[in-house]
């Protein structure tokens, strides 16, 4: 079965081979994985070998910390604020919509602080115009101001739902007016492809797509962003309790950290970031080669923003939108269902789908088209 689901996804084939073995004996210790104490040597192991070979992975600056949290994606959209936000001295944070994901960011952190919405690319917002995907674009880097006193610019570097995917992060943090810090939601393209990490405050990615199963949320945080937090923070999302208890101030998700050090081992000995963003161009350009080729498929976001790993589309004839589904099931594709917010179909290519998953898709769509077109 080719898995096509924007998450949880795919976990590589090889990641869930060495599981199979660690659930019955972790590294010849005679305990399971599932056995093993946060406070233990053996995670001991685990987490510094998972931390370690993501820094490198990364090639992170060592002004950096990584934390393991939980909350997944959206609890960081609350965990952000309440930590930063006040780091100016009055509590205020800018945001840029360019999909779902943005706009539920910029709502939570409403309850925090004055949030703003700085730029938008909702398409309906400014027309009564009623696409199915409201956001197909990126909002130009000059229209976007953020005010004097900000804390930090909140974006989200791939819209999974919407497909907007946008990488010119030093346009913006030269954009900046003050001195807010930029903070990237990088959930669904974290690791797909080379980030400019070091020119951000923070990042945040949730695991269940590219970085192993749900349970843990990674953060990169710039030191000097750590121990300024409001009273309100609960002390578990604190950064500064996270770091100084090298992310075991309470429980962590044992099993689901130990699966992330599973994909960045894989990711290293599969050529790294750059080999994935390397294959990820080739999936996705056969797959936007396909889609522009013909009518019958749709995806009308502006091609240089279009998303490399989540790739929305819309039948010509919506009501064959059910067929395609259920036919794609009986040709090994399962997951292709647009998200219920906007319908439609949607496939998304992580790092663990190879190109023969692509091929089979599209040959499924040019048999699709060849009965029903
Ligand atoms: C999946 C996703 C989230 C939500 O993550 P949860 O862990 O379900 O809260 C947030 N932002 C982006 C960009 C995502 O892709």
């Amino acid at each position: 079965m080719w898995n096509f689901s924007s998450g949880p996804s795919m976990l590589p084939y090889d990641v869930i081979h060495q599981m199979s073995f660690d659930i019955l004996d972790w590294n010849s210790t005679g305990v399971s994985v599932f056995d093993i104490s946060h406070r233990s040597k053996y995670f001991e192991i685990i987490y510094n070998e998972a931390e370690s070979d993501l820094r490198e992975l990364l090639g992170l600056s060592s002004d950096y910390c990584i934390l393991f949290m939980q909350g997944g994606g959206q609890g960081a959209n609350a965990i952000i604020p309440m930590n930063i936000i006040g780091r100016n001295g009055i509590n205020m944070a800018d945001f840029i919509v360019s999909g779902y994901w943005s706009s539920k960011s910029y709502i939570e952190a409403c309850k925090y602080g004055d949030a703003s919405i700085v730029a938008s690319s909702n398409y309906a917002m400014k027309i009564d115009y009623q696409d199915c995907n409201p956001y197909t674009w990126f909002p130009k880097i000059e229209s976007i101001k953020t005010r004097a006193c900000s804390s930090y610019l909140q974006f989200c570097s791939n819209e999974t739902i919407n497909g907007v995917e946008f990488v010119d992060w030093n346009g913006l943090v030269n954009s900046i007016d003050g001195n807010a810090v930029l903070v990237a939601d990088v959930s669904s393209n974290f690791l797909t492809r080379e980030l400019d990490i070091n020119c951000t405050g923070v990042v945040f990615s949730c695991a269940q797509k590219n970085a192993g199963i749900s349970g843990v949320t990674i953060f990169i945080v710039r030191k000097d962003l750590i121990g300024m937090s409001l009273n309100i923070c609960p002390s578990v999302f604190d950064y500064k309790n996270v770091v100084n208890s090298e992310s075991r101030y309470n429980t962590p998700p044992v099993f689901a950290i130990y699966v992330s050090g599973l994909v960045f081992k894989w990711l290293k000995s599969n050529g790294g970031i750059k080999r994935m963003e390397s294959n990820n161009l080739e999936k996705s350009r056969m797959f936007y080669d396909f889609i522009d080729s013909t009518s019958f498929y749709t995806n009308t976001i502006h091609s240089s923003v279009r998303s490399r790993v989540n790739i929305p589309f819309f039948l010509k004839n919506d009501f064959l939108t059910d067929i395609f589904v259920e036919k794609a099931e009986s040709s090994g594709i399962i997951n292709i269902k647009g998200h219920r917010s906007m319908g439609g179909l949607r496939a998304s290519m992580y790092n663990a789908m190879p190109i023969d998953g692509i091929n089979a898709l599209i040959n499924y769509m040019r048999d699709f088209e060849r009965y029903y077109g």
